[in-house]
């Protein structure tokens, strides 16, 4: 059981209510957010005065689980929440973000080379990874702040709002000062320490959904960084582990049409580590826009060298002019403009 405390609660209401919650036996957790005060009551029996509890004029609402509360709950009519993407963009609007880069920074000239290219397409945003989650502990895992100092160099030349992944609470400041978006890795979903520091602070949150989470996982998850007040948080659904291996995820994309009904939050979709296979992330990408995602994340790779990473599943810059001339009337379908 769950007892929400309003907005303005104060120390005064919340003891209050744990005296009441003992009163009847029962031991009440305090657990305070930054945006949310709450009451978790532990060892509740068929006995428990629900009714009492609520009549307290500091109390929200009284649930049964914590599930169902979303900071971004969505009610028929509410719009989807438009979130920054640096100041040229938003997500969450009519216009589609297509979000686009190399998997990670090689170079500056790979960057700055694909961030002209990307640009040229109509991509909104430029990704690209300093700071590596790689398998293995052998494989390259970034150039680090070096890599972040390029895509800076990259927003300055473009325009682009740079996206970049972070991978530690102690990156969170170190990151935030170059970016314009905090991704949070699939392999970081479930990390709620990580979560609660992107909260913390002031720029949008990218975050991609656990290959192998649940949808009420992956919108809790959200929650962690919604709590400490930031509510600019970007979902983004990028497959999940299945026992299928002629993709390398299986893309659910039926998870967009359901968050559009119980979230406000933006969704985007990832074709590229959706699929893992570059052939498949222009139709994919289609399938996305037309089952209502707010925009894309596309890996692209320069023309004549193939990726350090994920090369299988990025496209070069020519094929990602095609995919965007190709997603035109899905996204006049859906009533969206690129
Ligand atoms: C990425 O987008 O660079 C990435 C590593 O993706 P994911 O966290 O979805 O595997
Ligand atoms: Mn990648």
């Amino acid at each position: 059981m769950i007892i929400v405390m309003n907005a303005d609660s104060t120390q005064v209401d919340v003891d209050r209510v744990l005296h009441r919650v003992e009163q009847q036996g029962l031991i009440g957790l305090p657990i305070d957010h930054e945006a949310r005060r709450v009451v978790e009551v532990q060892g509740v029996n068929g006995k428990f005065d629900r009714v009492g509890l609520e009549a307290d004029p500091m109390v929200d609402q009284v649930v049964d689980s914590a599930g169902p509360m979303l900071a971004a709950d969505r009610k028929p009519g509410d719009a989807t929440f438009e979130v920054p993407l640096g100041e040229h963009a938003t997500i969450g609007a009519q216009k589609l973000a297509i979000i686009a880069g190399p998997c990670c920074v090689e170079s500056k000239t790979q960057l700055l080379e694909i961030a002209a290219a990307a640009k040229e397409a109509g991509a909104v945003a430029l990704r690209g990874g300093a700071f590596k989650p790689r398998t293995s502990p052998y494989s390259f895992q970034g150039h680090g702040e070096q890599g972040l100092e390029w895509l800076a160099l990259a927003r300055e030349k473009t325009g682009l709002a740079i996206v970049t992944e972070v991978m530690r609470c102690e990156h969170v400041d170190l990151v935030a000062r170059y970016a314009d978006v905090l991704q949070i890795g699939s392999r970081n979903m479930h990390h709620t320490h990580l979560l609660a520091a992107a909260g913390a602070q002031s720029k949008p949150v990218l975050l991609k959904r656990g290959w192998s989470a649940t949808l009420d996982e992956f919108l809790q998850a959200a929650e962690y960084v919604m709590l400490e007040g930031n509510r600019n948080v970007i979902l983004c659904e990028r497959g999940i582990r299945t026992h299928e291996t002629y993709v390398r995820n299986t893309l659910a994309l039926s998870v967009v049409p359901h968050v559009k009904q119980v979230s406000r939050l933006p969704i985007i979709v990832d074709p590229s580590h959706g699929t893992g296979r570059a052939d498949l992330v222009s139709p994919m990408s289609n399938a996305a826009i037309a089952c209502g995602a707010d925009g894309l994340l596309v890996e692209i790779q320069r023309s004549d060298t193939r990726a350090w990473t994920d090369a299988a599943q990025s496209l070069d810059p020519a094929e990602f002019n095609t995919l965007i001339a190709a997603l035109r009337p899905f996204a006049a379908a859906a009533k969206r403009t690129v």
